[in-house]
């Protein structure tokens, strides 16, 4: 069985993710690295079980621990900088139900495990953990409140906000609740904040999309707000009501900040499944888009490599390079306020972002079926010359394209189509459904 999935161990409590594992994927990790480790967690009613037992195994193993506590992902980003830890982990599952949690561990520059997690699976399998005696075990510091104020000063040292704004933030009763509207009314703004209960108990779904941001929505009309800002469970992620109460797309907000972050000639980072809309509003501008697999470990990896400041993904998780590597959905959701102040209101600038209709369909196919589908595909689309094939198949037309790319936890196939028009994207998707 791999342990690690896309993003981190993830399963239901108790069934999959259960104290046993998590200390010895905390021992495998104290075996591993060779310094101290912050370790945070979401609002989960399981979080603080599973925190303390990947501490357990951490200090068995030697290692000197920073308990940062309930704290966003991006704060134990920050900690593992500020504390010149050599690994972080955050206990979350992100925007998944109650009833889900998981492990995610980061490197020293706030990157998250990607090669390593392999090692860190065997030493798990094979139970091979270095044991300390017991006075070489590791300490532990307790650092909450220390690692949300660094974090917060941070946030507000690096953006420029001088209006007072109205401003809702929806937490969703996750990890940013007793931050984020803190974080936005330090900065100077008037904050109404909504789902700031960090009780386990979510009241949506912790996605901050469109269908799940409907009471925020409501909020920002209702309270006549300038503004609405929510973010996933766990908060790396942001999601944007504009002025008039209406949900940004995410395709939209990531094209409009990654032409304020980024200049002429600087190249954004982006995944396979981003619309082209993104292409075509950044050209404008002379930056350039490059696409790597799904996941922020392979956005943080890309930029990186071609030294790019800003990389994100169209589900509202975006790394600005300047402030750190972990996706921070705190400073991200700040970024939108500051190039709101700077630029102009966000309802106006949406229009400028071209339109393109995208639909998504998934086909059945077990996973076992999954490897021979793909390279059957792969034959039949080999006359076409733009082919992103990194993750899935992404096929580059003139004014549309497609991605055929397997889920990576679910026995589908997945098709995204986009064009101009939702007749040419309908018949693009016939097409692709055509090559099964
Ligand atoms: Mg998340």
């Amino acid at each position: 069985m791999k342990l690690f999935g896309t993003s981190g161990i993830r399963g239901i409590v108790n069934r999959e993710i259960t104290p046993h594992l998590a200390l010895k994927v905390g021992m495998a990790l104290g075996s591993y690295v060779d310094g101290s480790v912050a370790v945070g967690h979401d609002s989960r009613t399981s979080s603080i079980m599973l925190k303390n037992a990947i501490i357990s195994g951490l200090i068995s193993c030697g290692r000197d621990v920073y308990d940062i506590g309930l704290v966003p992902t991006p704060t134990t980003g920050i900690a593992i900088k500020n504390f010149g830890c050599k690994a972080g982990v955050t206990v979350t599952a992100s925007h998944n139900p109650p009833e889900y949690n998981g492990i995610k561990i980061w490197n020293k520059e706030g990157i998250a495990f990607s090669k390593e997690e392999k090692i860190i699976e065997e030493l798990v399998y094979n139970n091979n953990f270095k044991l300390q005696k017991w006075d070489k075990l590791g300490n532990i510091l307790y650092r909450h409140e220390e690692s949300l104020e660094i974090h917060k000063k941070e946030i507000i040292k690096n953006i420029e906000n001088k209006e007072k704004y109205k401003i809702v933030i929806d937490c969703g009763n996750g990890a940013a609740s007793l931050f984020s509207p803190y974080v936005f009314k330090e900065l100077g703004n008037d904050v109404i904040s909504i789902n700031a209960h960090p009780t386990g108990y979510f009241s949506h779904d912790l996605e901050p999309n469109r269908e799940n941001l409907k009471n925020l929505s409501d909020t920002v009309k209702a309270t006549d707000a300038d503004l609405g800002i929510a973010h996933d469970g766990d908060a790396d992620r942001v999601g944007i009501i504009d002025e008039n109460g209406e949900y940004v797309d995410y395709d939209v907000i990531l094209a409009l900040i990654a032409s304020y972050v980024l200049k002429e000639g600087d190249i954004f980072i982006t995944t396979v499944d981003a619309s082209m809309k993104i292409d075509r509003y950044l050209e404008k501008y002379g930056i350039s888009v490059k696409r790597t697999k799904v996941g922020d470990v392979a956005v943080a990896k890309e930029m990186k490599n071609v030294n790019s400041d800003f990389g994100g993904e169209p589900s509202g998780t975006w790394i600005f390079g300047e402030f750190q590597m972990t996706p921070d959905g705190i400073y991200s959701g700040a970024k939108v306020l500051e190039m709101k102040e700077k630029i102009g209101n966000i309802c106006t600038l949406k229009k400028e972002v071209p339109h393109y209709e995208i639909i998504r369909e998934k086909i059945p196919c077990e996973n076992s079926e999954k490897n021979e589908k793909m390279k059957s595909i792969a034959d039949k689309i080999s006359d076409y010359k733009d082919v992103i094939d990194i993750d899935g198949l992404r096929v580059n037309l003139k004014d549309s394209w497609f991605l055929i790319r397997p889920s990576g936890t679910e026995p589908y196939i997945r098709i995204t189509c986009e064009a101009k028009t939702k007749e040419k994207a309908e018949k693009l998707m016939g097409k692709c459904k055509g090559l099964f």
